[in-house]
């Protein structure tokens, strides 16, 4: 299987650069953000509990999201690999996701890291979220809290799958293609 972790910051092009890689490599792409948000479209019970969190810009708790994926995990058994997009977020989903694939006898094949500086971040999410509805993308304040989530909890990752020998880090500043280009590039080198 080919896993890729594609990480980097809220605003880093992850969404946008998972969907021309899921056609490109037949993979499937699990977004946990667009999942939270399609259960709060929904109404569930998962998704109230989500709403309040995610407008603030905090993470949804660890055993919320873990078993989202899990779930996920389960009923894809046949795919050729996965594009893990907003997860892990954390170092303890990152270890679960470690023992999930191994009981599915595979792993992370490699981190894709999108290097983005936090003043460009910002400056991307208020322009989305002049369009996108969204509740976390319609104030500078909660930029800010989620950038710094990202920066304490979430950035560790890198030297967790650094140390497994799996990062690789890519200039997330250019056009789409560019940086499209740059992470086929990185895939096909594997
Ligand atoms: P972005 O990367 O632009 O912030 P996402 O759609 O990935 O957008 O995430 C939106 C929100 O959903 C996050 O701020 C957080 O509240 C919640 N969320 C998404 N994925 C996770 C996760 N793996 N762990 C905890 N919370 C998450």
């Amino acid at each position: 299987m080919l896993n890729i972790v594609l990480f980097g910051p809220p605003g880093a092009g992850k969404g946008t650069q998972s969907q021309l890689l899921i056609d490109k490599y037949s993979l499937i792409h699990l977004s946990t953000g667009d999942i939270l948000r399609g259960e709060i479209a929904k109404g569930s019970d998962l998704g109230l509990q989500a709403k309040s969190i995610m407008d603030r810009g905090d993470l949804v708790p660890d055993d919320v999201v873990i078993k989202m994926i899990q779930s996920i995990l389960e009923y894809n058994l046949e795919a050729k690999g996965f594009i893990f997009d907003g997860f892990p977020r954390t170092t303890a989903q990152a270890e679960s996701l470690d023992n999930m694939l191994a009981d599915l006898n595979t792993a992370i094949t490699t981190m894709l890291s999108l290097d983005v500086d936090d003043d460009e971040l910002t400056k991307r999410l208020l322009e989305r979220g002049k369009s996108s509805g969204r509740a976390d993308d319609a104030n500078e304040s909660i930029i800010r809290n989620r950038i710094n989530e990202y920066n304490t909890k979430t950035a560790p990752l890198k030297e967790y799958y650094n140390k497994q020998h799996k990062l690789q880090s890519i200039e997330g500043v250019g056009s789409i293609e560019e940086i499209n280009t740059k992470l086929c590039v990185a895939i096909d080198n594997l």
